[in-house]
């Protein structure tokens, strides 16, 4: 379980790391406790070396001197040796061998009996002095080996006690830093994974993320961010459907113009008809009746554009002939064009776009609105498209997955007369719900929307203005769609309504 979470691989690694640091711990206590031993033993050895020490400092008193006192010192402290020897016989046989041990044992057994057998005024005894001054160098001798056999294994002890601890210590860190890499590598791989799936949602190369490990954390995290981007995503298409049916309200009164003319065509056929019926002959009465029929084709037609544009559908692309496309536009939204002011077209006829109609059309209406709202009476809206070399963005605020492309796209300019810009607003039109107009008449979603659409379709919108003077909005969209279609092309196979 405790596999499954972040949390539970970084208690882990706490954990790895804590053992690694009581085994190392526990490793020192016991080389540390050798040493305090070798240092006690070392002690002893040295009590034992000044042990032998006075009895010959008591030793050479007693012939300068002949006081009993000194002999007695002397025995007392070839007791204390003796009983030494006996208590650490098996910690000094760890210092020098056991017939060293032997040897020593027995140079003070006769020491002492050759001591014990002075007296103060027995000559023939003090003629054993030489002999005895022998013993006990001897007994020094014996004595010093061991202290200083006992100092050089201290020594030895401290080096190979200094050389465990910087391995040990060497070993701890690489094994912390190993732990510390692998425990990052657990828990950031799935995040850095996370961060790409991000990144590819962001450039819609995925739709929701995956679990890129089946930690619980991530597991959550995953599951909330998926969850957001549905709630996201449905917010996105409700503001673009209250978009939508605000450029409907504005497209109706041109749809209303619009169909007048066919209508009022055919009813004038009508009445022509019913005037002259019995009198005109069979080739006029074809005539208007043809007239009749090519108008109602023009009223349907005009109907199922409106309908086409009201109707929510997926994103779809398909060549769209991009002249016919404005000009049906710009007579659905002529409502709300001043009678002074003038819209005009420089497409090529047959500059196709691949491209979704239905939103393509959204930008034209939202832009071509934006653009009528501020006309004054010589209002002017040019609409311009051709087909561009792209070396860099264009000129101005430019926004969209498309301004980094190089080569041919089509550009298409939409450029008016109108007041213009403020330099300091500039930036943040294609916010959403950033509006200058007053409450009830701008929602500020119309070039959010725009820009949304252009991106859609791996375009770039820029705008420039300088106020007082107009507005120009350039949209470059790809020549080609993504499987290599070419986008714009010569040709003409749809029959344009104007
Ligand atoms: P809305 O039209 O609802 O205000 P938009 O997002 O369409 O929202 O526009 C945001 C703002 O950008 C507008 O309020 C207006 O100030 C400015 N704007 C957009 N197009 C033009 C234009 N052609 N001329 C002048 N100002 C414009």
């Amino acid at each position: 379980m405790l596999r499954h979470s972040l949390r539970g691989k970084i208690t882990l690694g706490y954990y790895a790391v804590a053992a690694i640091i009581l085994v190392a711990s526990l490793f020192f206590v016991g080389e540390l406790r050798t040493l305090e031993m070798r240092v006690v033993l070392g002690q002893r050895a040295t009590d034992l070396f000044n042990t032998v020490l006075e009895i010959r400092r008591f030793e050479r008193n007693y012939f300068l001197h002949h006081q009993v006192a000194d002999l007695e010192e002397n025995a007392g402290y070839i007791k204390l040796a003796q009983s030494m020897l006996t208590d650490n016989q098996a910690d000094f046989s760890a210092i020098v061998t056991q017939v060293r041990l032997q040897e020593l044992n027995t140079l003070l057994g006769e020491y002492q009996h050759r001591m014990s057998a002075f007296t103060a005024a027995d000559q023939a005894s003090l003629e054993q002095e030489p002999r005895v001054r022998a013993l006990g160098q001897e007994l020094v001798a014996i004595a010093e080996d061991m202290a200083r056999a006992e100092r050089r294994q201290i020594q030895t002890t401290l080096a190979s006690f200094r050389t465990l601890l910087l391995g040990v210590i060497l070993t701890m860190a690489f094994m912390i830093v190993v732990i510390g890499r692998a425990l990052s590598q657990r828990v950031v791989r799935p995040l850095k994974e996370m961060e790409a799936s991000v990144a590819a949602i962001s450039a819609n190369r995925h739709e929701s993320l995956s679990a890129p490990s089946n930690d619980r954390e991530i597991i959550s995290i995953i599951a909330a961010f998926n969850h957001m981007l549905k709630e996201l995503d449905l917010r996105q298409k409700s503001l673009m459907r209250s978009e939508r049916l605000a450029s409907l309200g504005t497209m109706l009164s041109g749809v209303a113009h619009e169909l007048n003319n066919p209508l009022s065509n055919i009813s004038t056929s009508c009445q022509i008809l019913q005037e002259e019926a019995g009198d005109c002959d069979v080739a006029m009465q074809k005539m208007y009746l043809e007239q009749i029929d090519q108008q109602t084709e023009r009223a349907r037609h005009i109907v199922r554009s409106l309908l086409d544009f009201s109707r929510e559908r997926a994103f779809r692309k398909e060549r769209v002939l991009l002249k016919q496309l404005v000009a049906q536009t710009v007579g659905f939204v002529r409502g709300e064009v001043s009678a002074k002011s003038v819209v005009r077209l420089s497409i090529p006829e047959d500059l196709r776009v691949a491209a979704d109609a239905q939103r393509l059309q959204q930008v034209f209406v939202n832009l071509i609105r934006n653009a009528m709202e501020g006309l004054g009476p010589q209002g002017r809206i040019d609409i311009s498209a051709q087909v561009v070399n792209a070396r860099e963005p264009p000129a101005g605020t430019a926004l969209g997955e498309g301004c980094g492309t190089k080569g041919e796209m089509v550009e298409i300019i939409v450029a008016d007369n109108g007041p213009g810009i403020a330099a300091d607003i500039l930036p943040r039109i294609f916010d959403p719900f950033f509006t200058t107009k007053d409450v009830g008449r701008g929602m500020g979603l119309g070039l959010f929307v725009v820009y949304e659409i252009v991106d859609e379709h791996g375009g770039c919108i820029a705008v420039r203005s300088t106020p007082g003077e107009g507005a120009t909005f350039c949209i470059r969209l790809p020549l080609e769609d993504a499987d290599g279609q070419p986008a714009a092309t010569v040709g003409d196979d749809n029959k344009g309504a104007q």
